[in-house]
C-alpha cells in the first residue's frame, strides 16, 4: 500500500491539509491547482506596498488547535486573541454594540435597550455555556464506533437544552423569541438569517474562552505555514493545472484529465473543488448525483460578494477592526441593494500597511448574473465600485478619498477566475439549522477510489472545517485502503525544490 498515489483536485486548505495528512500516512500525493498559486480563497496579495488581506477576519481556535497543531501551523504562526469578535454600527439610528468576550455586559447593553427582551437574552448567555460541552468532530464520523458515539453524546447531554430551544436559525429565533425590532435587526444583521442559532452560540462561546484569535501575519502567514509543512513533507504540486474530467475505470476514480488533455493517472482522487463541478461537470453526473441537484434546488450558497480595498495614507487606529454597517441610504453593489456590509480595517497588525498608513475592506453582497452580464465591461464596472464603496466609506473615515493611495476591486468574477468559486459563493453552501449544519458525505456512492472535502462538503466552510475536513476524508482513505491514519510526524520528509517554489505566494 505505501506510495499509492493520491491526486488531489484544488490546492486549498482543505487540499493541502488532505495532501499532509496522506503524506504522513503513506501515500505520494499530487495537488492540481487550477490557480498560479496555492491557498485557495484563503489569500491575500500585494498592492503596491499594501497587503490586501483576502480571507481570515476571525480564526476559530479551542477544539480546532490540535489540527493546526498536527499541520505544524502552530506554533510557528502565533495567535492574536480577539477582545472583541465584531462590533455592530447603525450609522442612522446613532446605535454601537461592540460583541467583546466580556458578554454579561453585552447581554446588560442589550437588556437595556430592550427589557422585555430580557429572558430571553439570559437564555442566550445561559445557551451559549451550555454549548461548550459540545465538541466539533475531528474524526471522520462515518468511523465513529458506537461505543464512542454514546460517549460523545453523554459529554454533550449539557447542550440538549440550548440545541432544542435555540434549534432554528437566526431569523426564526429572533422572529419567535425577540420583542424588539432593533435587537431583531442586530442579530440578523451580524449574522446571515439562515445561519443556524447553534452556529451563533457558538461563537460566542468561543469568543468568551479566548478561542477566537488572528493570525500573527494576516493569512499569508497562516497559508504559507501550511504550505510549508505539505512541501516538507514531501508532496507535490502542479499550478495553473485545472482538472476537466475525473476518470473512472470499473468503478474507480483512477485519475483526471486536465483542460488541455493531459492525463495524470492516480491510484485514488480527492476533489476539493465545488459540488456542481465536481459532480455534475467532472464527473458527468454519473455517480450519486441526485443529492447534489437536490441541494442546489433546495439549499442556500454563500452570497457572492464585491471585496473593495483602499491602501490608505492613515492609520484608523482607533476605529474597530471588524465593523458590520447598517442603516446607510441603500447603495447599488452590482445589481443588489445594499444598506449593510461588513468593514475590516486591517489596524492591528503592521504587516498590513506601512507605518502611519492601514488597509480599509468593504465586503459587500452583490449580484453573480450582473457581474457575468458586465465581463465585456470589467474594468470600468470595477473602478465604478471602487467609487461606490468610497461614497458609503466617506462618511464613516473623514477624509477617506483624499488618503486612498491603492485600490483593489475582487468581484465574483475574480472567486471564479481565480479559485473557481462557483457562483461566486465563495464558501459554498450557506450553513443550515438542525442537524449538523446539513451533513454532506465526502464519498459518492457507486465510485470507489474517490473522496472529497473542503466547503462544498461541510455547509458553511470556514477555516477549521476545511482543514478538518481533509484530515476527516484521508482518514476514509486509509479506512478503504487498509493503511493506518497518521496523524503527526516527527520527522518529514523533505522536499526542498517545493518548499522553496510555493511557500511565500
Ligand atoms: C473574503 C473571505 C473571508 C473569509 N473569512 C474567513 C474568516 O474570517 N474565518 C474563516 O474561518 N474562514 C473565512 N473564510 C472562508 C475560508 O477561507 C474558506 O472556507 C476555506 O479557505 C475554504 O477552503 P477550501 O480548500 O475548502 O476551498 P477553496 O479555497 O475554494 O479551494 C479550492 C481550490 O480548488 C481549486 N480548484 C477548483 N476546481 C478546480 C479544478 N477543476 N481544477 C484544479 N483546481 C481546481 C480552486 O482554484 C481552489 O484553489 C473567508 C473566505 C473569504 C473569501
Amino acid at each position: 500500500m505505501v506510495d499509492r498515489h493520491l491526486l488531489i483536485i484544488g490546492g486549498g486548505l482543505a487540499g493541502l491539509s488532505a495532501g499532509c495528512y496522506a503524506l504522513r500516512s503513506g501515500f505520494k500525493t499530487t495537488i492540481v491547482e487550477h490557480n498560479v498559486a496555492l491557498g485557495g480563497v484563503c489569500t491575500s496579495w500585494q498592492r503596491g506596498q499594501y497587503t490586501v488581506d483576502g480571507c481570515i477576519h476571525w480564526l476559530t481556535g479551542g477544539p480546532f488547535e490540535q489540527v493546526y497543531e498536527e499541520l505544524a501551523i502552530l506554533p510557528a504562526v502565533p495567535l492574536h486573541t480577539l477582545e472583541t469578535w465584531a462590533t455592530y454600527r447603525d450609522a442612522r439610528a446613532g446605535l454601537e454594540v461592540a460583541f467583546t468576550r466580556d458578554l454579561d455586559a453585552l447581554v446588560k447593553q442589550l437588556t437595556a435597550m430592550s427589557p422585555a427582551d430580557a429572558p430571553e437574552l439570559a437564555r442566550l448567555r445561559v445557551g451559549v455555556r451550555e454549548m461548550l460541552a459540545l465538541h466539533p468532530p475531528m474524526d471522520a464520523p462515518e468511523l465513529g464506533h458506537l461505543g464512542e458515539q454514546l460517549r460523545e453524546f453523554w459529554h454533550a447531554r449539557g447542550a440538549l437544552g440550548a440545541l432544542v430551544h435555540f434549534r432554528g436559525s437566526v431569523g426564526d429565533w429572533t422572529k419567535h423569541h425577540l420583542q424588539s425590532p432593533q435587537l431583531r435587526r442586530i442579530f440578523t444583521r451580524m449574522l446571515p438569517e439562515a445561519a443556524p442559532m447553534a452556529f451563533l452560540l457558538m461563537v460566542l462561546g468561543y469568543l468568551e474562552q479566548g478561542y477566537l484569535s488572528r493570525p500573527v501575519g494576516g493569512t499569508a502567514a497562516f497559508r504559507d505555514a501550511l504550505i510549508r509543512t505539505y512541501g516538507a513533507l514531501g508532496g507535490e504540486v502542479r499550478l495553473d493545472a485545472t482538472v476537466g474530467e475525473i476518470l473512472v475505470t470499473d468503478g474507480r476514480a483512477t485519475g483526471v484529465r486536465l483542460v488541455d488533455g493531459t492525463t495524470l493517472a492516480a491510484d485514488a482522487v480527492l476533489s476539493t473543488s465545488s459540488a456542481p463541478e465536481t459532480v455534475l461537470r467532472m464527473l458527468g453526473g454519473a455517480y450519486d448525483a441526485g443529492p447534489t441537484r437536490e441541494r442546489l434546488a433546495n439549499w442556500q450558497l454563500f452570497e457572492p460578494i464585491v471585496l473593495a480595498s483602499f491602501g490608505v495614507a492613515a492609520p484608523y487606529a482607533d476605529v474597530p477592526s471588524l465593523m458590520t454597517l447598517d442603516g446607510d441610504v441603500p447603495f447599488d453593489v452590482g445589481g443588489r441593494l445594499v444598506d449593510c456590509y461588513t468593514v475590516r480595517v486591517c489596524n492591528d497588525d503592521a504587516c498590513f500597511a506601512p507605518q502611519g498608513h492601514t488597509v480599509i475592506q468593504a465586503l459587500m453582497p452583490t449580484d453573480y448574473a450582473w457581474w457575468t452580464a458586465q465581463e465585456q465591461h470589467d474594468s470600468e464596472a470595477r473602478m465604478a465600485i471602487a467609487e461606490v464603496a468610497l461614497t458609503a466609506l466617506e462618511p464613516h473615515f473623514p477624509n477617506l478619498r483624499s488618503l486612498v493611495r491603492e485600490t483593489d476591486i475582487a468581484t465574483p468574477l475574480t472567486y471564479w477566475n481565480r479559485t473557481r468559486s462557483w457562483h461566486g459563493a465563495f464558501e459554498g453552501w450557506m450553513p443550515r439549522a438542525g442537524g449538523m449544519f446539513g451533513h454532506v458525505k465526502k464519498t459518492l456512492a457507486g465510485l470507489e477510489g474517490f473522496y472529497m472535502a473542503g466547503q462544498w462538503v461541510e455547509p458553511g466552510g470556514g477555516v477549521p472545517m476545511a482543514l478538518t475536513s481533509g484530515r476527516q476524508a484521508i482518514q476514509l482513505l486509509c479506512r478503504d485502503a487498509h493503511q493506518p491514519f497518521v496523524a503527526t510526524s516527527k520527522a518529514p520528509r523533505q522536499n526542498e525544490a517545493v518548499s522553496a517554489a510555493y511557500a511565500g505566494h
